[in-house]
């Protein structure tokens, strides 16, 4: 029998391989379900000047109302991303930031907003439509919008994503690479994808200070930004001399726990109704 010859370990495998791919499809049908029953909510993280501290952007995160809990993207994005899903969701993400920022603006706020986006939503067909028709409908003017990316992008299918990045940015949208650093390639997709924001990884600002070469590193990153004319934001900025490092670096723009946590719509507009920030 099977267990005695040692394909036990092997039934082991195939029950618990099950199993996963079980569990996955259930979560893709649950995020469907969301999708349709409205149960996806965003929350906007501010983006700070750091020499003025004022707020200058909200980066649009997307949460999943499950029950009474509120599950964070690292569940739900890949599998989204596998079945697709991520092309609707990431529809109605950029429909109602767009919206969002559109009526803050109305309200005379000064601020701009920053939506992140999948590989798979910008080699999605008519996702270049999708982005004009969300500043149409909500009437953001497109300069300012920026579209966060990450270098993976240029990893599936590198000519397809520069051609839709360019045609996006003829759009007038900005585009932002997130999570910058981390790529290996980082500095030729610079050049690539001319991009007007990069966002460095908080890998480096959690090591600003202590680590010599992180420092450096994080040092010259602003460099070159200044250099190239494009913005720079720190992301992940948790203690004050991490801030008070990247001011001391010229670091134009901040992004953190410190400065203040991603929340609700309603959160936001208690902090420019006088809250503050406490900086
Ligand atoms: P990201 O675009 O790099 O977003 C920044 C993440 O860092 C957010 O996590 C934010 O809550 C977190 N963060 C901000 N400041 C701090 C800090 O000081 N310390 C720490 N430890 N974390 C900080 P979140 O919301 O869980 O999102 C994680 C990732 O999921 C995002 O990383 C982004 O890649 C993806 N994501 C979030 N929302 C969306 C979306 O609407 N569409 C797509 N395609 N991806 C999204
Ligand atoms: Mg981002
Ligand atoms: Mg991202
Ligand atoms: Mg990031």
């Amino acid at each position: 029998r099977a267990k005695e010859q040692g394909g036990g370990r092997m039934e082991i495998y195939a029950a618990d391989m099950h199993a996963r791919v079980v569990g996955r499809l259930e979560l893709q049908a649950q995020l469907r379900q969301a999708l349709a029953d409205g149960d996806f909510t965003l929350e906007y993280q501010p983006v700070v000047d750091l020499e003025s501290s004022q707020v200058t952007a909200v980066e649009a995160l997307v949460r999943w109302r499950r029950g009474g809990e509120s599950v964070m993207p690292e569940e739900f994005i890949g599998p989204a991303e596998e079945s697709g899903l991520i092309v609707p969701l990431g529809e109605w993400i950029l429909r109602e930031a767009c919206e969002k920022v559109a009526v803050w603006r109305a309200a005379d706020w000064d601020i701009e907003l920053s939506v992140n986006l999948s590989v798979k939503q910008i080699l999605s067909p008519r996702f270049v439509e999708t982005v004009a028709g969300a500043l149409e409908d909500s009437g953001l003017p497109a300069r300012v919008l920026t579209l966060e990316v990450d270098e993976e992008v240029l990893l599936e299918d590198p000519g397809e994503a520069v051609e839709r990045l360019s045609a996006l940015r003829r759009l007038g949208v900005r585009l932002a690479i997130d999570d910058f650093g981390m790529g290996y390639a980082s500095l030729a997709h610079l050049r690539e994808l001319r991009v007007d924001t990069i966002k460095i990884d908080p890998s480096f600002i959690r090591d600003l200070g202590t680590d010599g070469t992180v420092t450096l590193l994080t040092h010259t990153i602003i460099r070159l930004g200044q250099d190239l004319g494009v913005q720079v934001v720190a992301e992940g900025i948790e203690r004050p001399e991490q801030l008070e490092k990247l001011r001391s670096m010229g670091c134009g723009h901040g992004q953190g726990f410190l400065v203040a946590r991603p929340m609700a719509a309603e959160g936001m507009e208690a902090l420019v109704g006088g809250a503050g920030l406490p900086l």
